[in-house]
């Protein structure tokens, strides 16, 4: 399964991520998107996520 990593040096806590797969991604409180359930990308478009990612810090692993 490929699971989503964000670099959280790089994410600028600009939301996008989040608006697209919510269910895989929250906002905290340090202001910077979060995994929270890689294994939910089957029910949104994470690579999507990935794309729209101003600054590229949503990667791919594999697992
Ligand atoms: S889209 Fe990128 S920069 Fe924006 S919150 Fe998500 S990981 Fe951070």
């Amino acid at each position: 399964m490929k699971k989503p990593v964000i670099d959280l040096d790089a994410c600028e806590g600009c939301g996008s991520c989040v608006e697209m797969c919510p269910e895989v991604f929250e906002m905290q409180d340090d202001g910077k998107a979060h995994v929270i359930a890689p294994e939910k990308c089957d029910s949104c478009d994470c690579q999507a996520a990935a794309d729209i990612c101003p600054v590229e810090a949503i990667t791919f692993v594999e697992e």
